[in-house]
């Protein structure tokens, strides 16, 4: 269980505050974050996977006190435990697809590229009709085609938490239902948490949960009220 207590979170210049009173999401559960821009949901996926430190409050994620950890502590929680789909993808260009999707293997401490985890790759790959263009440079897919490998990145390592940011943003409808599927099975078959966060109302339907974000928002001097999508 993921459980988030008294948490407050601003970054330096002190417009934006995060504060969330309390915030549990469920082993195995599939829970779908929605709220404006700027609300603060990439800040929270980032607080979950530990990439920021958190300021006050508490995250706590299985056994692990995230807030409480240094970043080398809180690096190795995230290679072990959290597979992440970046709203920007952070794809390695010189890399080629196949290879981004097995990143994961080669920063992770004690996992190493084996013939299993390629052929597991290539199958993810295929998952989302992309085995065409494993050989391929990444600086030569479209948007789309470069957030359906961020997907299989994230996936490859069957980790316990999948935190994935707006990752249809990019795709046509029919593909975003394929991405949805694919995280949402791959995620029940591991028995991992997913939480993912989208502006696309069509798909809160296949998840357990959902959970609208603007509640959680502290208005400093600036509106930052849009609705636009981020
Ligand atoms: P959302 O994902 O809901 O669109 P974000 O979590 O990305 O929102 O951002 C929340 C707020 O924090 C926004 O006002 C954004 O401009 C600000 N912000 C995001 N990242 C940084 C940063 N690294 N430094 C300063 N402000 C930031
Ligand atoms: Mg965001």
């Amino acid at each position: 269980m993921i459980l988030i207590q008294h948490l407050t979170f601003s970054y330096g210049d002190g417009t934006f505050r995060l504060r969330i009173p309390e915030l549990t999401f469920e082993s195995g559960r599939s829970t779908v974050i929605v709220g404006p821009s700027g609300s603060g949901k990439t800040t929270l996926l980032n607080l979950i996977a530990g990439i920021l430190p958190g300021a006050g409050g508490e995250v706590n994620v299985g056994e692990f006190k995230v807030h409480g950890l240094d970043e080398n502590a809180r690096r190795l929680f995230r290679l072990r435990n959290v597979g992440q789909v970046f709203q920007d993808f952070q794809l390695i260009d010189y890399l080629n697809v196949l290879d981004n999707v097995l990143l994961p293997c080669r920063i992770h401490p004690s996992v190493s590229v084996t013939k299993q985890l390629r052929e597991r790759g290539r199958s993810l790959l295929q998952s989302v009709e992309m085995s065409a263009f494993e050989h391929r440079s990444v600086t030569q897919l479209s948007q789309g085609e470069r957030q359906r490998v961020a997907i299989c990145r994230a996936l490859l390592l069957s980790p316990r938490i999948v935190l994935a940011d707006e990752p249809t943003g990019n795709l046509d409808p029919v593909n975003a239902e394929r991405i949805v599927e694919l995280l949402l099975s791959e995620t029940e078959r591991s028995g991992a948490t997913l939480i993912m966060v989208t502006h696309d109302h069509s798909l809160l339907k296949y998840f357990d949960r959902v959970i609208p974000f603007e509640q959680f928002l502290e208005r400093r001097g600036v509106d930052k009220a849009s609705g636009g999508a981020s």
